[in-house]
Protein backbone atom coordinates (compact mmCIF):
# COMPACT_ATOMS: atom_id res chain seq x y z
CA UNK A 1 0.00 0.00 0.00
CA UNK A 2 1.06 3.42 -1.11
CA UNK A 3 1.95 5.73 1.26
CA UNK A 4 -0.97 8.36 2.93
CA UNK A 5 -1.49 11.45 0.85
CA UNK A 6 -1.97 13.15 4.03
CA UNK A 7 1.63 11.97 5.00
CA UNK A 8 3.72 12.92 2.22
CA UNK A 9 2.36 10.39 -0.20
CA UNK A 10 0.50 10.64 -3.91
CA UNK A 11 -3.34 11.22 -3.91
CA UNK A 12 -5.24 8.55 -4.99
CA UNK A 13 -7.73 10.51 -6.94
CA UNK A 14 -5.99 12.79 -9.25
CA UNK A 15 -8.55 14.81 -11.08
CA UNK A 16 -11.78 16.34 -10.64
CA UNK A 17 -14.92 15.06 -11.62
CA UNK A 18 -17.87 18.50 -11.16
CA UNK A 19 -20.10 16.68 -13.40
CA UNK A 20 -20.38 13.38 -10.85
CA UNK A 21 -21.86 15.55 -7.90
CA UNK A 22 -23.27 18.08 -10.11
CA UNK A 23 -27.19 18.70 -8.47
CA UNK A 24 -30.14 19.34 -9.86
CA UNK A 25 -29.61 18.12 -13.18
CA UNK A 26 -31.30 21.06 -15.29
CA UNK A 27 -32.56 19.76 -18.77
CA UNK A 28 -33.72 21.31 -21.83
CA UNK A 29 -37.10 20.81 -20.79
CA UNK A 30 -36.80 22.25 -17.43
CA UNK A 31 -35.15 25.43 -18.91
CA UNK A 32 -38.23 25.89 -21.71
CA UNK A 33 -40.85 25.23 -19.13
CA UNK A 34 -39.67 27.75 -16.34
CA UNK A 35 -38.80 30.37 -19.43
CA UNK A 36 -42.56 29.78 -20.96
CA UNK A 37 -43.45 30.68 -17.31
CA UNK A 38 -41.66 33.34 -16.81
CA UNK A 39 -42.59 35.18 -20.72
CA UNK A 40 -46.79 34.05 -19.75
CA UNK A 41 -46.10 36.41 -16.62
CA UNK A 42 -48.42 34.24 -14.15
CA UNK A 43 -45.77 33.38 -11.72
CA UNK A 44 -48.12 34.56 -8.94
CA UNK A 45 -51.31 32.55 -10.13
CA UNK A 46 -52.01 29.04 -8.98
CA UNK A 47 -52.89 26.91 -12.27
CA UNK A 48 -49.27 25.43 -13.17
CA UNK A 49 -49.25 25.09 -8.98
CA UNK A 50 -52.32 22.91 -9.12
CA UNK A 51 -51.41 20.99 -11.84
CA UNK A 52 -47.81 20.21 -10.32
CA UNK A 53 -50.12 19.57 -7.01
CA UNK A 54 -52.10 17.07 -9.09
CA UNK A 55 -49.03 14.99 -11.00
CA UNK A 56 -47.05 14.93 -8.11
CA UNK A 57 -50.06 13.68 -5.93
CA UNK A 58 -50.45 10.84 -8.49
CA UNK A 59 -46.78 10.46 -8.22
CA UNK A 60 -46.87 9.61 -5.08
CA UNK A 61 -49.96 7.33 -4.94
CA UNK A 62 -52.30 9.90 -2.23
CA UNK A 63 -55.32 11.99 -2.78
CA UNK A 64 -54.27 15.15 -2.00
CA UNK A 65 -50.80 17.08 -2.49
CA UNK A 66 -50.43 21.23 -2.09
CA UNK A 67 -47.62 23.42 -2.92
CA UNK A 68 -45.70 25.38 -0.72
CA UNK A 69 -43.31 28.21 -0.74
CA UNK A 70 -40.29 25.66 1.76
CA UNK A 71 -40.70 22.50 3.33
CA UNK A 72 -40.77 24.46 6.99
CA UNK A 73 -44.11 25.76 5.65
CA UNK A 74 -45.73 22.74 4.81
CA UNK A 75 -44.55 20.92 7.72
CA UNK A 76 -46.03 23.59 10.27
CA UNK A 77 -48.95 23.90 7.96
CA UNK A 78 -49.13 20.14 8.49
CA UNK A 79 -48.85 20.05 12.09
CA UNK A 80 -51.87 22.64 12.43
CA UNK A 81 -54.16 20.64 10.55
CA UNK A 82 -53.05 17.31 12.67
CA UNK A 83 -54.57 20.13 15.87
CA UNK A 84 -51.07 20.13 17.40
CA UNK A 85 -51.80 23.28 19.66
CA UNK A 86 -50.99 24.79 22.85
CA UNK A 87 -49.39 22.68 25.45
CA UNK A 88 -49.00 19.53 23.22
CA UNK A 89 -46.27 17.55 23.18
CA UNK A 90 -44.91 16.14 19.83
CA UNK A 91 -41.89 13.08 19.63
CA UNK A 92 -39.16 13.70 16.79
CA UNK A 93 -35.42 12.62 16.65
CA UNK A 94 -32.81 14.81 18.03
CA UNK A 95 -30.64 14.20 15.14
CA UNK A 96 -32.66 15.70 11.83
CA UNK A 97 -32.29 19.61 10.65
CA UNK A 98 -34.27 22.13 12.81
CA UNK A 99 -37.13 22.46 10.67
CA UNK A 100 -38.36 18.87 11.61
CA UNK A 101 -40.25 20.45 14.60
CA UNK A 102 -38.84 23.74 15.58
CA UNK A 103 -42.09 25.19 14.32
CA UNK A 104 -43.58 24.03 17.19
CA UNK A 105 -42.98 26.95 18.93
CA UNK A 106 -45.07 28.81 16.98
CA UNK A 107 -48.17 26.50 18.11
CA UNK A 108 -47.58 26.86 21.33
CA UNK A 109 -46.39 23.04 21.25
CA UNK A 110 -43.35 21.38 23.25
CA UNK A 111 -40.69 19.13 21.23
CA UNK A 112 -40.08 15.98 23.22
CA UNK A 113 -36.73 14.14 21.43
CA UNK A 114 -36.70 10.43 21.36
CA UNK A 115 -33.72 8.60 20.70
CA UNK A 116 -31.99 7.76 17.05
CA UNK A 117 -30.79 3.95 16.02
CA UNK A 118 -26.94 3.89 15.06
CA UNK A 119 -27.74 1.86 12.27
CA UNK A 120 -30.53 4.19 10.45
CA UNK A 121 -29.99 7.26 11.89
CA UNK A 122 -33.74 7.43 11.86
CA UNK A 123 -36.13 7.67 15.06
CA UNK A 124 -35.70 4.29 17.61
CA UNK A 125 -39.26 3.07 17.95
CA UNK A 126 -37.66 1.23 21.06
CA UNK A 127 -37.41 4.77 22.81
CA UNK A 128 -40.95 6.47 21.99
CA UNK A 129 -42.65 4.87 25.00
CA UNK A 130 -40.05 6.08 27.46
CA UNK A 131 -40.84 9.67 26.55
CA UNK A 132 -44.65 9.43 25.55
CA UNK A 133 -47.12 11.40 28.85
CA UNK A 134 -50.35 12.06 29.02
CA UNK A 135 -50.24 15.57 26.36
CA UNK A 136 -48.44 13.22 23.85
CA UNK A 137 -49.98 14.37 20.37
CA UNK A 138 -48.11 13.28 17.38
CA UNK A 139 -45.01 11.81 16.40
CA UNK A 140 -42.80 14.04 13.68
CA UNK A 141 -40.48 10.88 11.34
CA UNK A 142 -37.72 12.00 9.46
CA UNK A 143 -36.06 9.39 6.76
CA UNK A 144 -32.92 10.77 7.52
CA UNK A 145 -30.34 11.58 4.78
CA UNK A 146 -32.73 9.13 2.16
CA UNK A 147 -33.01 6.12 4.74
CA UNK A 148 -36.32 4.67 5.30
CA UNK A 149 -37.63 4.94 9.03
CA UNK A 150 -38.46 1.67 11.06
CA UNK A 151 -42.41 2.38 9.86
CA UNK A 152 -43.48 -0.92 10.88
CA UNK A 153 -42.45 -0.38 14.72
CA UNK A 154 -43.20 3.64 14.53
CA UNK A 155 -46.73 3.00 13.47
CA UNK A 156 -47.52 0.06 15.99
CA UNK A 157 -46.90 2.41 18.78
CA UNK A 158 -48.45 5.38 17.62
CA UNK A 159 -51.72 2.54 17.07
CA UNK A 160 -51.48 1.19 20.25
CA UNK A 161 -51.44 5.28 21.93
CA UNK A 162 -53.14 7.18 19.41
CA UNK A 163 -51.03 9.22 18.28
CA UNK A 164 -50.84 11.00 14.59
CA UNK A 165 -47.89 10.54 12.63
CA UNK A 166 -46.23 13.12 10.35
CA UNK A 167 -43.32 11.86 8.05
CA UNK A 168 -40.96 14.78 6.70
CA UNK A 169 -39.71 13.49 3.88
CA UNK A 170 -37.22 16.16 2.79
CA UNK A 171 -34.28 13.82 2.74
CA UNK A 172 -36.34 10.68 0.55
CA UNK A 173 -38.49 11.88 -2.09
CA UNK A 174 -39.84 9.06 -3.83
CA UNK A 175 -38.12 6.38 -1.89
CA UNK A 176 -39.88 3.19 -0.38
CA UNK A 177 -40.27 1.09 2.59
CA UNK A 178 -40.78 -2.47 2.33
CA UNK A 179 -42.44 -1.54 -1.18
CA UNK A 180 -44.52 1.38 -0.08
CA UNK A 181 -43.87 4.96 -1.15
CA UNK A 182 -42.55 7.23 2.05
CA UNK A 183 -44.42 9.79 2.62
CA UNK A 184 -47.89 7.07 2.55
CA UNK A 185 -47.61 5.64 6.11
CA UNK A 186 -48.58 9.04 8.51
CA UNK A 187 -51.34 10.87 8.69
CA UNK A 188 -49.55 13.54 6.09
CA UNK A 189 -46.36 14.49 4.88
CA UNK A 190 -44.48 17.35 4.75
CA UNK A 191 -41.00 17.60 2.66
CA UNK A 192 -38.73 20.18 1.20
CA UNK A 193 -38.09 20.52 -2.12
CA UNK A 194 -35.55 23.32 -2.55
CA UNK A 195 -32.43 23.17 -4.68
CA UNK A 196 -29.75 20.71 -2.09
CA UNK A 197 -32.16 18.17 -2.05
CA UNK A 198 -32.88 15.26 -3.89
CA UNK A 199 -36.30 16.29 -5.47
CA UNK A 200 -34.81 20.08 -6.50
CA UNK A 201 -37.54 22.82 -7.60
CA UNK A 202 -35.25 25.71 -6.69
CA UNK A 203 -37.50 26.67 -3.56
CA UNK A 204 -40.43 24.78 -2.38
CA UNK A 205 -41.98 22.13 -0.51
CA UNK A 206 -44.89 20.28 -0.31
CA UNK A 207 -47.48 18.33 1.90
CA UNK A 208 -49.21 15.23 0.83
CA UNK A 209 -52.16 13.53 2.74
CA UNK A 210 -54.89 10.98 2.06
CA UNK A 211 -57.30 12.88 4.59
CA UNK A 212 -59.57 15.07 3.19
CA UNK A 213 -60.04 17.01 6.87
CA UNK A 214 -56.06 17.33 7.13
CA UNK A 215 -55.99 18.89 3.71
CA UNK A 216 -58.24 21.46 3.68
CA UNK A 217 -56.84 22.70 7.11
CA UNK A 218 -53.43 22.77 5.61
CA UNK A 219 -55.42 25.10 3.14
CA UNK A 220 -57.02 26.96 5.30
CA UNK A 221 -53.93 27.58 7.49
CA UNK A 222 -51.90 29.36 4.41
CA UNK A 223 -53.52 29.40 1.15
CA UNK A 224 -55.95 32.23 1.63
CA UNK A 225 -57.24 32.16 -1.88
CA UNK A 226 -58.03 28.76 -1.62
CA UNK A 227 -59.92 29.20 1.83
CA UNK A 228 -63.26 29.30 0.01
CA UNK A 229 -66.27 27.26 -0.23
CA UNK A 230 -64.92 26.22 -3.58
CA UNK A 231 -61.72 24.16 -1.81
CA UNK A 232 -63.19 24.13 1.72
CA UNK A 233 -66.17 21.79 2.51
CA UNK A 234 -65.19 21.15 6.09
CA UNK A 235 -68.48 22.19 8.71
CA UNK A 236 -65.85 23.59 11.28
CA UNK A 237 -63.57 25.45 8.56
CA UNK A 238 -66.79 26.82 6.57
CA UNK A 239 -67.00 29.86 8.93
CA UNK A 240 -63.29 31.00 8.59
CA UNK A 241 -62.92 30.84 4.69
CA UNK A 242 -61.54 34.11 3.00
CA UNK A 243 -58.92 34.60 6.07
CA UNK A 244 -55.63 32.32 6.07
CA UNK A 245 -56.12 30.82 9.69
CA UNK A 246 -52.19 30.78 10.33
CA UNK A 247 -51.73 34.46 9.08
CA UNK A 248 -49.30 33.41 6.57
CA UNK A 249 -48.94 33.14 2.99
CA UNK A 250 -48.11 29.50 1.69
CA UNK A 251 -48.42 30.34 -2.57
CA UNK A 252 -45.97 28.29 -4.22
CA UNK A 253 -43.73 30.85 -7.34
CA UNK A 254 -44.93 28.89 -10.22
CA UNK A 255 -41.61 29.31 -11.56
CA UNK A 256 -40.41 26.30 -9.25
CA UNK A 257 -44.00 24.66 -10.18
CA UNK A 258 -43.32 24.31 -13.66
CA UNK A 259 -39.54 22.66 -12.50
CA UNK A 260 -41.48 20.49 -10.48
CA UNK A 261 -44.14 19.04 -13.41
CA UNK A 262 -41.01 18.66 -15.47
CA UNK A 263 -38.58 17.16 -12.61
CA UNK A 264 -41.26 14.38 -11.65
CA UNK A 265 -40.88 13.10 -15.33
CA UNK A 266 -37.15 12.18 -14.89
CA UNK A 267 -37.18 12.02 -11.28
CA UNK A 268 -37.41 8.26 -10.53
CA UNK A 269 -34.83 7.46 -13.49
CA UNK A 270 -32.49 9.82 -11.85
CA UNK A 271 -32.67 8.77 -8.23
CA UNK A 272 -32.36 5.17 -9.84
CA UNK A 273 -28.86 6.44 -10.97
CA UNK A 274 -27.68 7.37 -8.54
CA UNK A 275 -28.64 4.52 -6.09
CA UNK A 276 -26.82 2.62 -8.43
CA UNK A 277 -23.86 4.58 -8.15
CA UNK A 278 -23.78 4.48 -4.18
CA UNK A 279 -24.62 1.04 -4.08
CA UNK A 280 -21.76 0.57 -6.03
CA UNK A 281 -19.54 2.77 -4.13
CA UNK A 282 -20.52 0.73 -1.11
CA UNK A 283 -19.86 -2.52 -2.52
CA UNK A 284 -16.60 -1.71 -3.21
CA UNK A 285 -16.07 -0.88 0.40
CA UNK A 286 -18.03 -3.65 1.69
CA UNK A 287 -15.74 -5.62 4.69
CA UNK A 288 -13.18 -2.55 4.96
CA UNK A 289 -12.66 -2.05 8.57
CA UNK A 290 -13.66 0.94 10.32
CA UNK A 291 -16.68 2.16 7.76
CA UNK A 292 -19.71 0.96 7.38
CA UNK A 293 -22.03 1.67 4.47
CA UNK A 294 -25.51 4.24 5.79
CA UNK A 295 -28.10 2.17 3.13
CA UNK A 296 -31.06 -0.21 3.40
CA UNK A 297 -30.85 -4.27 1.59
CA UNK A 298 -32.92 -3.58 -1.72
CA UNK A 299 -34.18 -7.30 -1.44
CA UNK A 300 -36.64 -6.11 1.37
CA UNK A 301 -38.45 -3.58 -1.25
CA UNK A 302 -36.83 -0.55 0.73
CA UNK A 303 -34.71 2.11 -1.27
CA UNK A 304 -32.54 4.86 -0.19
CA UNK A 305 -34.62 7.79 -2.56
CA UNK A 306 -31.98 9.81 -3.90
CA UNK A 307 -29.46 9.17 -1.43
CA UNK A 308 -29.47 12.95 -0.08
CA UNK A 309 -26.41 13.70 1.78
CA UNK A 310 -25.03 10.23 1.60
CA UNK A 311 -23.43 9.70 4.50
CA UNK A 312 -21.30 6.59 5.90
CA UNK A 313 -21.03 5.41 9.79
CA UNK A 314 -17.86 5.23 11.58
CA UNK A 315 -16.48 3.09 13.68
CA UNK A 316 -13.11 4.03 15.60
CA UNK A 317 -13.00 0.45 17.78
CA UNK A 318 -11.91 -1.05 14.38
CA UNK A 319 -9.29 1.61 13.81
CA UNK A 320 -7.49 1.91 16.67
CA UNK A 321 -9.82 4.64 18.21
CA UNK A 322 -8.59 7.11 15.28
CA UNK A 323 -10.88 10.32 15.28
CA UNK A 324 -13.58 10.74 12.64
CA UNK A 325 -11.70 14.52 12.17
CA UNK A 326 -8.55 12.75 11.08
CA UNK A 327 -10.67 9.79 9.29
CA UNK A 328 -11.84 12.59 7.15
CA UNK A 329 -8.69 15.00 6.77
CA UNK A 330 -7.00 11.42 5.22
CA UNK A 331 -9.39 10.86 3.05
CA UNK A 332 -9.61 14.61 1.79
CA UNK A 333 -5.85 14.36 1.53
CA UNK A 334 -6.57 11.79 -1.03
CA UNK A 335 -8.54 13.88 -3.19
CA UNK A 336 -11.67 13.57 -1.87
CA UNK A 337 -13.88 16.60 -1.81
CA UNK A 338 -16.42 17.07 0.89
CA UNK A 339 -16.11 14.39 3.36
CA UNK A 340 -16.78 15.96 6.88
CA UNK A 341 -17.54 14.61 9.78
CA UNK A 342 -20.69 14.37 11.94
CA UNK A 343 -24.13 15.14 10.25
CA UNK A 344 -26.77 17.62 12.12
CA UNK A 345 -26.60 18.33 15.50
CA UNK A 346 -28.69 16.81 18.49
CA UNK A 347 -31.01 19.96 18.40
CA UNK A 348 -32.10 19.52 22.45
CA UNK A 349 -28.39 20.44 22.80
CA UNK A 350 -28.72 24.04 21.48
CA UNK A 351 -29.89 27.09 24.07
CA UNK A 352 -33.07 27.51 22.42
CA UNK A 353 -34.66 23.75 23.34
CA UNK A 354 -33.02 24.36 27.15
CA UNK A 355 -32.93 27.58 28.45
CA UNK A 356 -34.06 30.55 25.92
CA UNK A 357 -37.43 32.04 26.60
CA UNK A 358 -38.80 34.00 23.70
CA UNK A 359 -41.95 35.40 24.36
CA UNK A 360 -41.49 36.68 27.69
CA UNK A 361 -43.23 34.07 29.52
CA UNK A 362 -40.63 34.12 31.98
CA UNK A 363 -39.52 30.22 31.59
CA UNK A 364 -38.32 28.57 29.15
CA UNK A 365 -39.86 28.16 25.57
CA UNK A 366 -39.77 24.85 25.37
CA UNK A 367 -42.27 24.45 28.72
CA UNK A 368 -44.01 27.36 28.95
CA UNK A 369 -47.66 25.44 28.33
CA UNK A 370 -46.23 22.14 29.76
CA UNK A 371 -47.21 19.78 32.47
CA UNK A 372 -44.02 18.78 32.92
CA UNK A 373 -40.15 19.29 32.09
CA UNK A 374 -39.88 17.33 29.34
CA UNK A 375 -35.81 18.74 29.18
CA UNK A 376 -35.36 15.88 31.92
CA UNK A 377 -35.77 13.75 28.86
CA UNK A 378 -33.26 14.81 27.11
CA UNK A 379 -30.50 12.89 29.29
CA UNK A 380 -31.38 9.68 27.71
CA UNK A 381 -29.86 10.64 24.40
CA UNK A 382 -26.55 8.75 23.88
CA UNK A 383 -26.57 7.55 20.66
CA UNK A 384 -27.74 10.78 19.27
CA UNK A 385 -24.88 12.74 21.38
CA UNK A 386 -22.47 10.10 19.72
CA UNK A 387 -23.40 10.38 16.23
CA UNK A 388 -21.62 12.96 15.53
CA UNK A 389 -17.91 11.16 16.12
CA UNK A 390 -19.61 8.48 14.27
CA UNK A 391 -20.35 9.80 10.95
CA UNK A 392 -19.38 11.59 7.82
CA UNK A 393 -20.36 12.96 4.36
CA UNK A 394 -19.23 10.82 1.87
CA UNK A 395 -19.02 11.73 -1.48
CA UNK A 396 -22.99 11.97 -3.23
CA UNK A 397 -22.66 10.44 -7.04
CA UNK A 398 -25.05 11.36 -9.71
CA UNK A 399 -24.18 9.34 -12.63
CA UNK A 400 -23.24 5.64 -12.12
CA UNK A 401 -19.40 5.31 -13.90
CA UNK A 402 -17.70 2.33 -12.37
CA UNK A 403 -13.79 3.66 -12.82
CA UNK A 404 -14.40 6.90 -10.97
CA UNK A 405 -15.88 5.19 -8.31
CA UNK A 406 -13.75 2.78 -7.70
CA UNK A 407 -11.35 5.51 -7.53
CA UNK A 408 -12.83 7.19 -4.59
CA UNK A 409 -13.37 3.81 -3.40
CA UNK A 410 -9.50 2.98 -3.25
CA UNK A 411 -9.34 6.61 -1.38
CA UNK A 412 -11.34 5.12 1.58
CA UNK A 413 -9.97 1.26 1.82
CA UNK A 414 -5.90 2.98 1.19
CA UNK A 415 -6.82 5.20 4.65
CA UNK A 416 -8.83 2.54 6.37
CA UNK A 417 -5.93 -0.30 5.84
CA UNK A 418 -3.03 2.09 6.44
CA UNK A 419 -4.93 3.80 9.38
CA UNK A 420 -1.86 2.77 12.08
CA UNK A 421 -0.14 5.69 10.16
CA UNK A 422 -2.10 8.23 11.42
CA UNK A 423 -3.05 7.15 15.09
CA UNK A 424 0.57 8.89 16.12
CA UNK A 425 -0.70 12.25 15.72
CA UNK A 426 -4.04 12.55 15.84
CA UNK A 427 -5.04 15.12 17.86
CA UNK A 428 -8.88 13.62 18.44
CA UNK A 429 -11.78 15.28 17.32
CA UNK A 430 -12.62 18.88 17.66
CA UNK A 431 -15.62 19.66 19.84
CA UNK A 432 -18.65 20.31 18.59
CA UNK A 433 -18.64 18.01 15.57
CA UNK A 434 -21.74 18.43 13.06
CA UNK A 435 -23.44 21.16 11.89
CA UNK A 436 -27.06 22.56 12.27
CA UNK A 437 -27.64 23.07 8.65
CA UNK A 438 -25.45 21.39 5.78
CA UNK A 439 -23.33 24.03 3.76
CA UNK A 440 -24.19 25.02 0.16
CA UNK A 441 -22.76 22.95 -2.39
CA UNK A 442 -20.20 25.23 -4.30
C1 LIG B 1 -34.56 20.90 4.29
C2 LIG B 1 -35.35 20.30 5.36
C3 LIG B 1 -36.57 20.85 5.82
C4 LIG B 1 -37.05 22.23 5.44
O1 LIG B 1 -37.17 22.51 4.13
P1 LIG B 1 -36.94 23.97 3.51
O2 LIG B 1 -37.42 23.80 2.12
O3 LIG B 1 -35.48 24.26 3.59
O4 LIG B 1 -37.75 24.93 4.29
C5 LIG B 1 -37.31 20.14 6.74
N1 LIG B 1 -36.88 18.96 7.23
C6 LIG B 1 -35.71 18.42 6.85
C7 LIG B 1 -35.32 17.10 7.43
C8 LIG B 1 -34.90 19.08 5.93
O5 LIG B 1 -33.71 18.56 5.60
Amino acid sequence: MSKLALLGGEATVREQYADMFKWPIITPEIEQAVLQELRRGTMSNIDATEKFEAAFAAWQGVKYALAHPNGTSALIAAMFALGVGTGDEVILPSITYWASGLQLYSLGATPVFAETQMDTLCLDPKDLERVIGPRTKAIIVVHYLGHPADMDGIMKVAKKHKLRVIEDVSHAQGGLYKGKMLGTFGDVAGMSLMSGKSFAIGEGGMLTTDDREVYERALAWGHYERNNPDYITSPQLMPLVGLPLGGVKNRLNQLASVMGLEQLKVYDEQAAEIRRAMNRFWDLLEGTPGIRAHRVDERTGSTMAGWYAAHGLYVPEELGGLSVTRFCDAVTAEGVESVYPGANKPLHTHALMQTADLYHDGKPTRIRFAERDVRELDKHLPVSEAIPTRTYFTPWFKHDRPEIIERYAEAFRKVCTSYRDLLKDDPGNSPGLGAWYFAKAK
